[in-house]
């Protein structure tokens, strides 16, 4: 049998839990993005947990495959859903095909995003417009949507993937830095009014995440000098990210909620490589 090499739906190798397999046993989630990247690897570790799971972003194909390679990988179901998380009425219209084909949404993590390298003197308004589209309205209309006809009633846990980008003033990313500000300034509003009604929402804020699009493009050939400027002294891996979210999914993090786990290996304390960036652009 040929073996996939596209680095977006590939499968952990070996996975070793940390945690009890039966930990989401049959919860279902929805993870948009979830064909790629952090987004497929947090379908994948919440699948081999017996969690059931929705995947949703633009291309059909893209989706197809990674719900393919999932299905195989784990044994449990994953459905697709085409939506372009800027646009609230597909956004409502996927929720609806979620809700007749599950009944039933335990699980959201926002974690679609769009990012590039770019100085705020070249940034077009339309690119800056374009990534506060996507990250933070898409992450309140996916999140209103779920809310509405899913986590109102029954409760439920969210999950944004954030980053550290504005903890500092990361060159280069006013965009990118400006959206996620804006998502964890929503997940503590949101914690607050709905913790009564069960629902806990956190970010997560990884650091730069190996074999992952964001590292390809924003590091690229430099992915060792970025590594050397982290404490841990290497990049976190896609694997990382999945347990981190699975941990705030479960009940393993019942009394948790409004919070950012910063997942760097204290990557945005230690040393810079902007500067050393900046000058190859
Ligand atoms: P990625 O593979 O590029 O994933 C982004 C996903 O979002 C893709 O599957 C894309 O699918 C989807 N998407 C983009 N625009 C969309 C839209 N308008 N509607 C619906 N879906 C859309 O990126 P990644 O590197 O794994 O990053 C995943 C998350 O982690 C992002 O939130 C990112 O900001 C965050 N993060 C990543 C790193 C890192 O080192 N990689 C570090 C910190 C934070 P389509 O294009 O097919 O729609």
């Amino acid at each position: 049998m040929a073996t996939d090499t596209d680095p977006d739906t590939q499968l952990i190798e070996n996975y070793q839990p940390f945690f009890r397999e039966d930990l989401l046993k049959d919860k279902v989630a929805l993870i948009t993005g979830g064909a790629t990247g952090i987004g497929f690897t947090i379908a994948e570790v919440f699948m081999r947990h017996g969690c059931d799971t929705i995947i949703a972003s633009r291309k059909i194909e893209k989706l197809q495959k990674a719900a393919k390679a999932l299905e195989a990988g784990t044994g449990r179901k994953c459905l697709t859903v085409v939506m372009d998380v800027r646009k609230p009425q597909e956004v409502i219209q996927g929720v609806e095909k979620m809700m007749s084909e599950f009944g039933k949404i335990d699980i959201l993590v926002n974690n679609a995003a769009g990012n590039f390298l770019c100085p705020a003197s070249s940034l077009s308004f339309n690119a800056f417009k374009t990534v506060i589209e996507i990250d933070t309205m898409g992450t309140f209309n996916v999140t209103k949507a779920v809310y509405d006809k899913a986590m109102q009633e029954k409760g439920g846990v969210i999950i944004n993937i954030s980053a550290t980008l504005h903890y500092k003033g990361t060159a280069l990313q006013t965009h990118a830095a400006s959206a996620k500000a804006a998502i964890d300034a929503m997940t503590k509003v949101m914690a607050v009014e709905w913790g009564p009604q069960g629902i806990r929402i956190n970010c997560i804020a990884p650091g730069p995440i190996d074999n992952t699009e964001g590292v390809r493009r924003l590091v690229g050939e430099m992915a060792k000098e970025y590594s050397n400027a982290i404490p841990l002294g290497r990049m976190g891996t896609r694997k990382e990210v999945g347990d981190s979210a699975l941990f705030l999914a479960s009940n393993a993090s019942s009394n948790i909620t409004g919070t950012v786990i910063v997942a760097d290996g204290g990557s945005w304390m230690g040393g810079s490589i902007m500067e050393t960036m900046m000058s190859k652009l």
